[in-house]
Formats: C-alpha cells, sequence, structure tokens
C-alpha cells in the first residue's frame, strides 16, 4: 500500500452565476514516502489546489486523501513540513528562531530545539553571521533555505513546496534542489514548479496537471517504500516561544503601545487619585471642620408639628423645652452646660464699631468659657486666651483678624472696639388699665482683641468670639427698671428671660448648651444625630461639617461614574489597539497555524502584548500618583483649605493598600485580557488559504 493515496480528489469551485470551474477533477495518484516529486502545469491547472489539498489548507470537495492509511485531517501537524513559494518567514525574527519555532510550537525545550536548529544549519553550510540575522534582512536563496530547514526540523516524512525556486536566481536554484533532492533520500518532497528543466534534473518522478486533471504522469526512477522508525513525537503544552515574539512585537509597535500605555496611564492614575480622594476626603472634612471655635456650641429646643385645619399642611414649631423634656436625657446633657439661649438679647448681628465705624462683617458669637476645655486652644495662632471671663477681651478668628489687619493696615490687637445693640422688651401684665411695661435692653461693650484663633477656611467669615460665662454674670447684674418698679423687686435680665414662656421670643425657643470637654468632639456628632425624641440638637459648626461631607459624597459618587468611563474608554482604545496590531499580524498568526501553534497561544502573544502595556501604565500610575495627589492637594488646599483631601495609597503601605495593589493589578490584567480576547474572538478565524495565497 503507498504511504499517499489521494482517491478520486475533485475540488469545485462555482461562480456567481452558477458556473462550476474544476479546480481537480477527480484526480487519483499514490506516493511512496520517499523520492522528489515534481508537479508541472500551466497556470491554473490546479498544482496549487493539490498542494492546499496536502498541506490541509483546503478540503476536497469530493474523494478523500489518506496518508499511511490514516484520514489526512486526523494527522498529526508535524508529519508534513510546508515550504510556501514566498517562504512566509516571521521577518521580524532571527534565522536561528524561525528555524527553531516549529520544534518549540511542538513543546520541546529551547536548548532541544537550538541543537535541532544548529545541525541542520551546519549540514548546508549556512554562513554562520547570518545565524542571529532578522529573517527580513536576508537575501532570497538564504530566505528559502531558512524556509526548508524550518519545514524539516520537526523531522516531518512528507516536504511539500510550492514553487520554491519560482524567485531565485539559477544559481540558487540549484543550491535548492541540490538540498531537497538529499532531503528525498529518506523523505517524500513533493514540489510544485514552472522550472520544467529543472524538474526534469532532479524529479524521480514528474506529474503534468492540465485542468484538473493528470495529463502524464512519468516516472523516471522506481520508487518504493522505505522503513520508517520513528518516534511518535508527543505534542507538549509548553509555549515559550509567544513570549520571544511577544517582546519583538512589543518593541515593533513601540509607539503605538506607547500611546495606549499612555491612555490606560490616564485612566488608572484618574481611579487612583479618585479612589484616594473617597479616601481621604471624609477625614480631611471632619478634621477641618473640627477647626472651628465654636464647635462645642449647640441650642436644644423642642420640636413639634402642628396640623393646620383644612390643609394637609402642617406647621413645625419651635419652643424651649421644659424641664420635664430634658429629665429623660439627663445622661446626655451631663456632657453639656446648659445655659438660657440670650440671642434675643445679643444676636450674634450686634454691632461691632471701630471708631465711628460700624463693622458689617463680623459676627458676634458666644464661646461658654475661655478657661478650662470648653474651647480648642490648639487653634491659637497669635495673642493669648484671657485670663478670666469679661467682656473686655475677645478672640477674633484668622478671617477677622485678616480682614482688619487690611481694613486698617496696622495691627488688631492694639485696637479698641465698641459692641452694642438695644431693643425694647414688653412684658404683659394682664391688666387691662396697663397691659404692658415696656424696658428697654441696651448692651454697650468696649472690648479689645487679645487672640487670633485658626479656623477651617471654606464658607468662614469674619467672627469675633466672646465668653457666654461673662455674659451671664452681666446679665444677673442688669435689671430691668421698669418691670422692677412694677413687680416692686429687683428684677435682672437674666431673670427675665430665665422666667419667660417657653413660646415666647425673649427664651429664643431654645437652650445654649456648650460642650464642656472640647476634646470630646466626636461625642457630639453621635449626640446630635442619636437623639430621637422631639428635642432637637443643633450645632451650626457641625451641620457645616455634615453638608460639606453630604457634598463629597455626591461629588465622590460623581466621580466614580467618570472613573468606570474613563477605565472603559482606556479598555476600549487597548482593545482597538491590540485589535489592529492582531489584524495587521493575520499572515503571520497563519503562518504560526500552519506550523502546528495553537489558538490559546497565538492569542498569548497579544494578550502578553497588552499586559506588559497594562503593567507598565499601572507601574507608572503607582509611581506618579503620589506626587499628582500632593499636587491635586495643594490646589484644593488653595481653594477651599481642606488638606489631605486626596489620600492615596502608597504613602503608608498598611495592609488595606497592599490589598488595594493586588486588586488594581489583577483588575488591570483582567482588563488587558478582556479588552484582547473579546473583539479577536468576536472577528473570528483567519481563513490561511486566504492568507497564505499567492499574492
Ligand atoms: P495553479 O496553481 O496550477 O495555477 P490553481 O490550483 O491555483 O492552479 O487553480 C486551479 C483552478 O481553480 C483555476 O482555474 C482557478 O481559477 C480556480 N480557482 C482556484 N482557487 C479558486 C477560488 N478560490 N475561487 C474560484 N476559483 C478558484
Amino acid at each position: 500500500m503507498s504511504y499517499i493515496q489521494i482517491k478520486s480528489v475533485s475540488k469545485i469551485y462555482e461562480s456567481e452565476s452558477g458556473e462550476k470551474t474544476y479546480a481537480l477533477n477527480n484526480v487519483s495518484l499514490s506516493f511512496p514516502n520517499r523520492g522528489l516529486i515534481g508537479i508541472v502545469g500551466k497556470s491554473g491547472s490546479g498544482k496549487s489546489t493539490l498542494i492546499n489539498i496536502l498541506s490541509s489548507l483546503d478540503k476536497p470537495d469530493k474523494g478523500e486523501v489518506l496518508i499511511n492509511g490514516k484520514k489526512i485531517s486526523k494527522l498529526n501537524k508535524n508529519e508534513i513540513g510546508i515550504i510556501f513559494q514566498h517562504y512566509y518567514l516571521i521577518e521580524n525574527e532571527s534565522v536561528l528562531f524561525n528555524i527553531m519555532l516549529p520544534s518549540l510550537i511542538l513543546g520541546n525545550k529551547r536548548s532541544e530545539a537550538y541543537k535541532k536548529a544548529i545541525l541542520l544549519l551546519e549540514k548546508i553550510n549556512f554562513p554562520i553571521n547570518l545565524y542571529h540575522q532578522k529573517c527580513a534582512d536576508l537575501s532570497g536563496g538564504e530566505k528559502e533555505r531558512v524556509a526548508i530547514l524550518r519545514a524539516l526540523i520537526n523531522d516531518p516524512t512528507i516536504l511539500l513546496c510550492d514553487e520554491p525556486t519560482g524567485a531565485l536566481d539559477s544559481e540558487n536554484s540549484i543550491k535548492v534542489m541540490e538540498i531537497l533532492k538529499d532531503i528525498s533520500k529518506d523523505k517524500l518532497v513533493i514540489l510544485v514548479s514552472h522550472n520544467m528543466s529543472l524538474t526534469n534534473l532532479y524529479a524521480d518522478r514528474i506529474i503534468t496537471l492540465s485542468d484538473g486533471k493528470v495529463k502524464y504522469d512519468e516516472r523516471k526512477k522506481n520508487l518504493y517504500d522505505v522503513t520508517i522508525n520513528k518516534n511518535i513525537i508527543k505534542r507538549k503544552n509548553r509555549n515559550q516561544w509567544s513570549n520571544k515574539i511577544t517582546l519583538s512585537n512589543f518593541k515593533k509597535r513601540f509607539t503605538r503601545n506607547l500611546i495606549s500605555m499612555m491612555s490606560l496611564f490616564i485612566g488608572l492614575v484618574f481611579s487612583i487619585l479618585i479612589f484616594g480622594f473617597s479616601n481621604g476626603s471624609e477625614s480631611s472634612i471632619i478634621q477641618s471642620s473640627y477647626k472651628q471655635f465654636d464647635y462645642g456650641v449647640l441650642t436644644l429646643s423642642n420640636q413639634y408639628k402642628e396640623n393646620i385645619s383644612g390643609s394637609k399642611m402642617s406647621l413645625v414649631k419651635e419652643t424651649r423645652p421644659t424641664f420635664a423634656n430634658i429629665e429623660p436625657h439627663i445622661d446626655t446633657f451631663n456632657k453639656y452646660e446648659i445655659e438660657n439661649n440670650f440671642d434675643a438679647l445679643i444676636p450674634p448681628s450686634t454691632n461691632i464699631f471701630l471708631g465711628e465705624e460700624k463693622l458689617d462683617v463680623f459676627t458676634y458669637k458666644p464661646i461658654y468659657s475661655f478657661l478650662n476645655k470648653y474651647v480648642d486652644k490648639s487653634l491659637l495662632i497669635n495673642g493669648y486666651f484671657p485670663g478670666s471671663d469679661n467682656l473686655n477681651e475677645v478672640i477674633v478668628n484668622k478671617k477677622g483678624y485678616e480682614y482688619l489687619l487690611k481694613h486698617t493696615n496696622s495691627d488688631p490687637l492694639n485696637f479698641v472696639f465698641e459692641a452694642s445693640f438695644a431693643r425694647e422688651f414688653h412684658y404683659s401684665t394682664g391688666e387691662i388699665d396697663n397691659p404692658t411695661i415696656s424696658d428697654v435692653f441696651s448692651y454697650k461693650k468696649y472690648f479689645h482683641i487679645v487672640g487670633v484663633v485658626e479656623e477651617m477656611d471654606f464658607l468662614n467669615t469674619p467672627r469675633i468670639y466672646y465668653s457666654y460665662s461673662a455674659l451671664v454674670n452681666y446679665l444677673f447684674d442688669y435689671p430691668l427698671n421698669n418691670l422692677s418698679n412694677y413687680l416692686e423687686r429687683n428684677i435682672s435680665w437674666y431673670e427675665r428671660v430665665a422666667t419667660a414662656s417657653n413660646g415666647e421670643e425673649l427664651s429664643s425657643y431654645s437652650f445654649r448648651l456648650f460642650l464642656k470637654d472640647i476634646n470630646d468632639k466626636e461625642v457630639l456628632g453621635k449626640d446630635i444625630s442619636n437623639f430621637s425624641s422631639s428635642l432637637v440638637l443643633d450645632s451650626i459648626p457641625y451641620s457645616l461639617g455634615t453638608t460639606l461631607l453630604d457634598l463629597v459624597k455626591a461629588a465622590t459618587m460623581g466621580m466614580e461614574i467618570f472613573l468606570f468611563i474613563a477605565l472603559f474608554g482606556s479598555g476600549l482604545i487597548l482593545g482597538i489597539v491590540s485589535f489592529s496590531s492582531y489584524s495587521e499580524d493575520r499572515k503571520n498568526i497563519a503562518i504560526l497555524t500552519v506550523l502546528g501553534a495553537k489558538r490559546d497561544h497565538i492569542m498569548d502573544i497579544y494578550n502578553y502584548e497588552n499586559i506588559i502595556v497594562s503593567l507598565c501604565s499601572l507601574f507608572l500610575a503607582f509611581l506618579t500618583s503620589p506626587f499628582l495627589a500632593m499636587l491635586a492637594n495643594k490646589v484644593i488646599f488653595n481653594i477651599t483649605g481642606f488638606s489631605h483631601m486626596i489620600e492615596v495609597p502608597f504613602i503608608e503601605l498598611s495592609r488595606n493598600f497592599i490589598f488595594l495593589i493586588i486588586t488594581m493589578i489583577i483588575s488591570t490584567i483582567f482588563l488587558a485580557v478582556i479588552s484582547t480576547c473579546l473583539p479577536i474572538i468576536f472577528a473570528g478565524k483567519i481563513s490561511l488559504k486566504k492568507e497564505l495565497a499567492d499574492e
């Protein structure tokens, strides 16, 4: 039985008009497993079709091809070596690598493949100085010889050659034919050629095709099968060769890769900064909002809903709580000094004068006492705190200090200011002929500034902080003349407010609370948010902090959406770039496939290339983001006064941050692989026949 049996093989092409062309028409041939067989014929006679069918690039429409009794499709790829007319070397790689490639693809070790390649090169006296040359730099004759050696490295039984001398001069053609002749002593060499004289000279048998049929079959020599003792080489799943190609591809496409690297870099830097923002902004805002001198000052009121008859709406009414209201929560209130609220007498809008000039920008705000732990003494940046609670010495915040400095051009600590407020209040007697008693509350205090405190800059305005305890003492000693006369006993403004009814304006509808220990700033937030009765604890500095936090949370959410878009965009760019590389390399991919490379391993080339790009971007992003964060923090600080809003992970390497780095590495690799594989998978298979067809 012959080694190759071509049994009634036909290949039919149908044109659009339905006309049938027989590229091969019922061809039956058989070949032994050695000898040089020339296939000749005019252009269009079916030579390429026959060779394509023998190399499995094409399938017959009728009939079958058996090799060693097995169907050709079941055959090991390394049984057949193919030499193409256009060599189809991986031009970018060296002579040695090209020859080693089929062996490496088969899973052989590098050292093994290297040894075999050197043996083959030496056998044909290939110039040693060209071993490491890129194939692109070789002459046609040299390329042809490299292509032959590549086809031989896995020791195939059959060598298929499509016009091996087609592009060579006569001297090189003879060299090549000599080599093929030598090979044909123990292998079957099937050769398609136009060169009749050379074929006549070297071939053992010449088959002439015409219109897809065998016209002549001329045997110059009787050929017989030889016994082959061949170990069946088992394919191993080793894949070192693809790394080498990845690296060369990476170098070859450096500019393009640099562009995708930059785009991913931008996406990654933004994600790190946004992560840093969500990581740092909350504590930065909380810490900043603690930097308000009156952070421990609150109001406590009693709120309840009052339905409006005939309407679905209701009014929220506020009154000063009764002691019965407060009592159940006494544990909470033990942490605070509780005082009446004297806002009706001394509102924050109390007039501040410097000489004749009224300073409208200032607000006049209470601090319980400048003594003990009622104030955060670390905020003082200039001057000192009053040694006793009095109304003549006040503290100003930095905004106020800077305002005065600019306004007066000299040190505000030297000036005398005046705070004044006057208002008439009425007392209802319940008598018909004398229904109300009126008294004027008139406040006029000269004071000077003894200290300056630094506060959170954001939304801050000039403020003067006075001692509430001093105000309380002052109000104790300040009588209401007319009401005292009427009641025939001394009544002070302190008592007047304390005994006012809880719904009366003088009560300010609330109590004033002051945190006893300002170091307990966190307690204040918890107390405010935990209150669920009708009592309402309120603090303007605290509310400012929570409002800012809400804003920051909303901003973070917006940024996260942006981050998603940025990463998606970067992935898209990676995908487009790698897909265009893949499309550009179609020919090389076809060559690798014909040499036996698996699709997965070929895909690895593009995956690794993108993984290199991605990891470089990630490394660059890790490296630069601390500096960019510093820069961004500086800008944010200059605009808003918040420091350390972006806390990027790489300054302190805690366990969380290591976890983050690992997550980022994994997700970046994932992004790289997905953006490589998806477009390639969707692009479908490459047609080998089309890619490797004659140009
Ligand atoms: P050769 O290699 O001897 O020049 P081919 O095997 O390439 O001849 O072609 C044999 C015949 O089949 C020719 O008539 C050619 O036009 C036709 N043919 C080959 N490939 C195709 C194809 N893909 N579609 C249509 N006709 C084809």
